[in-house]
């Protein structure tokens, strides 16, 4: 790993070798990978990424893996499109689309957490991995796991969606159910991997796992052309990405190069399970862990492990948290679906109803760009758009008269 240096604790800048801990043992603060500016600066430049494969790994010499590592080997590089159909319908003409769900191999930004958590469990000797999961990230490591002959252990509470949980078990990991919310798991995760000393990403590998949401953050400011965008609306679970890709534009401004310019993290959230938006809205530091109650469950933690650092970056950059019902959700899903053909998970639909109000509000204006971060794909949730789907007809009988008969019904509806 050419430029890693450790790691350091976010709070009291402790350093530390890089070991599978989360946490300071000092003050308890995170704990973050560190590396060699200088060095970086003599290496990178544009062109070296723009000569890079066209994938997360374009960016190595930010994150911590090794030049041989091949885990994730084609995630990242996802598409980022200007959604003029999607801008018409929100009254604004610079709306732009960053679609995770196109990620490799299973559908949502999380592949790309998992692939630096796992190359860094690889190198250093781990078998077992695992994590914590609202469902996303369990799909990910089972199919990361599969793929690169690690045994998996994930838990996930037991009320997740159908969708994911046969995604995850078809990759054949030890797929365990838990009486509770995603909170309980957590914590049953946390003695899990001090029980038995396995890789939980998203737990004890944790500092390796956020460096991957670095690489959202990196991809946007490139596709946009070199610049980072005005706004950002993000969809906050523990609230790692909305700061890692606030992190990432920081790191490129460091290093000369994007043009250093204020821009906008705003964050979103379910309002049935919002603690990080509501905290914000308290004018509070502290936040308050909730009961989720929502249809977006790949958003439901009560208790985020990085709210207090998702409502630092919304803060020091003057963005807003938005909390959006589930009402709001699924017309989100159907308008993304309607203007620009691509069909989202709830928390897809969170970013579509958070942005629709910004711009309601005014909060974006209109010579201002927005990134909107789509997260995860909607064929893994389909209980989410069932109640609201639109009419199917039929069936009729296979001949031309009863299709005309049908259409002379429908045409004008
Ligand atoms: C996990 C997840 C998020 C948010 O991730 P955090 O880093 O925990 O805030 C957003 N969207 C989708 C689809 C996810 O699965
Ligand atoms: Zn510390």
């Amino acid at each position: 790993m050419a430029f890693v240096r450790g790691l350091l604790c976010r709070e009291c800048n402790a350093p530390f070798d890089e070991i599978p801990v989360a946490t300071c043992d000092r003050c308890l603060g995170p704990l973050d990978v560190a590396y060699d500016w200088d060095a970086i600066r003599r290496h990178l430049n544009r062109s070296v990424i723009e000569q890079g494969p066209p994938s997360m790994w374009r960016y190595r010499a930010l994150l911590p893996v090794d030049p041989t590592d091949s885990i994730g080997d084609r995630t990242g590089w996802t598409p980022l499109w200007h959604a003029r159909r999607l801008g018409e319908v929100l009254g604004h003409p610079r709306v732009f689309i960053k679609y995770d769900g196109a990620n490799h191999p299973t559908l949502s930004f999380k592949d790309r957490v998992v692939a630096t958590a796992l190359a860094w469990a690889r190198r250093q000797g781990m078998t077992v991995v695992g994590c914590a999961s609202t469902g996303n990230l369990a799909h990910s490591v089972a199919a990361q796991a599969a793929r690169h002959g690690f045994r998996a252990v994930i838990l996930v509470p037991a009320d997740l969606e159908v969708g994911k949980v046969a995604a995850t078990a078809v990759h054949r990991p030890t797929l365990i159910t838990v009486d509770g919310h995603y909170d309980h798991v957590n914590r049953l995760c946390y003695e899990l991997a001090e029980a038995y000393g396995w890789g939980m990403v998203n737990i004890n590998l944790r500092a390796y796992y956020g460096e991957g949401s670095k690489t959202v953050g990196y991809e946007i400011a490139e596709q946009m052309g070199w610049q980072v965008p005005d706004h950002v609306i993000v969809p906050m679970a523990g609230g790692s990405l909305i700061t890692k890709i606030h992190r990432a534009f920081q790191e490129f401004i460091r290093l000369g190069l994007v043009e250093d310019k204020p821009y906008r993290m705003h964050g979103a959230q379910a309002e049935g399970c919002g603690p990080i938006v509501h905290a914000f809205q308290r004018g509070d530091d502290v936040i308050t862990p909730e009961r989720p109650r929502t249809i977006v469950r790949s958003l439901a933690i009560g208790n985020p492990a990085d709210g207090r650092y998702a409502l630092r970056t919304i803060r020091q950059t003057g963005g807003q948290g938005v909390a959006v019902s589930d009402d709001e959700v699924r017309e989100g899903i159907r308008l993304l679906a309607e203007t620009e053909g691509v069909f989202t998970e709830p928390a897809g639909g969170v970013v579509v109803a958070a942005a629709a109000r910004l711009i309601r509000e005014g909060s974006i204006r209109p010579d201002e760009s927005v990134v909107l971060a789509i997260t995860g794909h909607g064929l893994k949730t389909l209980e989410a758009v069932t109640d609201v789907r639109p009419p199917v007809y039929g069936p009729i009988r296979p001949n031309l008269e009863a299709f005309q008969a049908l259409w002379d019904r429908i045409a004008g509806t």
